[in-house]
């Protein structure tokens, strides 16, 4: 997936495997990069979702085929109309009311929001509604330059993603410390208490971008102590010690519900006015599942 696009490593792993456990977020946000990779990548998780072969998407079968020839009844692409300056909340209202309806072909339907920075604020409301009460069959997908351009509510209630080679550049070093810290956290988790835990939060108390990295590393760790747990041999970063750590130490269950509220804190870091709070939460929901 992705072979032909310069996207960064960590967004093909983390949509990757979030396709593979289809547990792709309703409402995707993708930035950074330029506009015709946003819209590729945006396309190919399309046909993953809609695509009927095994490796999703397989680039075969006749639901694939259809996606990459833009025909495809249940993938429904808005752009900014030429004339215009902005997408207006009468083609949102229109996509609206599509997004009511089942998928025809298959059991997701499909919404790219190409160059979503041009909604304005009362399209972008009109969206609200449907983030809100997400039904099970529909994904969104908005691209954009940079997500700050978006309504902080609308940000809040979708899982962002940074595609750019800007942030391969910057990512590098943070994305090494978020690893390590990551891994200490769940192997600290697994088998130390409450207080020792704390203790190692100190270092993204003060940086919400550094605690957000953190949190999407912890989701890719026990994504495959998860495929590990079931048995699977097909994991995104390899064998590692916590994760045979991990393993051993939760149910399949309980690292189901320690992935949802890591998931759950991902919005809840973007949206965090008082990080401190937040981290506190954070301590006491992943002690609260390891203990209940
Ligand atoms: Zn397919």
């Amino acid at each position: 997936m992705f072979e032909n696009l310069s996207v960064t490593d960590s967004f093909k792993n983390s949509i990757m495997s979030a396709i593979k456990l289809s547990k792709l977020s309703h409402a995707v946000i993708f930035e950074g990069a330029d506009e015709d990779t946003r819209l590729s990548a945006a396309k190919e998780v399309a046909a993953a979702l809609v695509c009927k072969g095994e490796s999703k998407p397989c680039k075969s079968c006749s639901a694939c085929l259809k996606a990459m020839k833009d025909t495809h009844p249940d993938i429904h692409i808005l752009y900014k109309e030429k004339d215009s300056t902005m997408i207006k909340v009468d083609s949102v209202r229109q996509i609206k009311a599509q997004a009511l309806i089942f998928p025809n072909e298959g059991s997701k339907s499909v919404f790219i929001i190409s160059e979503a920075q041009y909604m304005n604020p009362q399209a972008q409301n009109a969206l609200l509604k449907i983030f809100e009460e997400p039904s099970p069959h529909v994904c969104f997908i908005l691209t954009c330059t940079s997500k700050s351009s978006l309504l902080d509510t609308v940000i809040s209630r979708a899982t962002s993603y940074t595609l750019g080679e800007e942030a391969v550049k910057y990512d590098s070093e943070r994305d090494g410390k978020a690893n390590i810290i990551a891994a200490e956290l769940l192997v600290c988790l697994a088998k130390e208490n409450e207080f020792n835990f704390l203790k190692k939060t100190a270092s993204f108390l003060k940086d919400k971008k550094l605690f957000r990295d953190i949190v999407e590393k912890m989701i890719s760790f026990t994504r495959d102590a998860l495929v590990f747990q079931s048995g699977g041999k097909d994991l995104v970063n390899g064998e590692r010690e916590e994760l045979i750590l991990f393993k051993n130490r939760f149910t399949q269950k309980k690292t189901l519900e320690i992935i949802n509220a890591l998931n759950g804190f991902l919005t809840d870091i973007d949206s965090s006015a008082n990080l401190n709070l937040t981290v506190t939460r954070f301590v006491s929901v992943l002690y609260g599942i390891k203990t209940n």
